[in-house]
């Protein structure tokens, strides 16, 4: 078995939609990014290629490749996944966690779990998502940003 860890921040803007796990959540601002700035989904991405020893997100879809702009994240976890099991493994399971102050993310966490699993073609409970506030501390307290960070378990197939 291997392990990965993944971590990522987006800034908050208005003007843009909010997509997390995959999934448009109703909200007054949206994350700023190349891609759609799923901040979910990218530190996911990124436990997964570092679990299979593969580098990271930026390295296999890079943001100076105009292909990738405004490309959907749930995307990038289908061609991360690919790349993974392209390597012999399979997820056991992840758990991952959204650094966020608002909105309230419960009511969107089955949709999320639902919306990525489907991306890897894997039972959904093996995607843990969890989100919590920073107390109103930091940048993300204040709104300005979003972060998640995200531990995949991986096997041989
Ligand atoms: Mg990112």
């Amino acid at each position: 078995m291997r392990i990965g860890t993944g971590y990522d921040v987006h800034r908050l803007v208005k003007g843009r939609p909010l997509v997390l796990g995959g999934v448009t959540i109703p909200f007054e601002k949206g994350l700023l990014g190349h891609s759609d700035a799923d901040v979910l989904v990218h530190a996911v991405c990124d436990a997964l290629l570092g679990a299979a020893g593969l580098a990271d997100i930026g390295h296999h879809f890079p943001d100076s490749d105009e292909s990738y702009k405004n490309i959907y994240s749930i995307e990038l976890l289908r061609r991360s996944y690919a790349l993974v099991m392209a390597h012999g493994y399979v997820l056991i399971n992840m758990d991952a966690t959204i650094f966020a102050q608002a909105p309230k993310l419960a009511p969107h966490r089955e949709a999320m779990q639902r919306t990525m699993a489907q991306a890897m073609q894997v039972p959904a409970d093996q995607i843990n998502i969890k989100a919590t506030t920073t107390e109103g501390l930091g940048e993300i307290g204040a709104g300005e940003g979003m972060a998640a960070m995200c531990v995949a378990l991986i096997g041989p197939q």
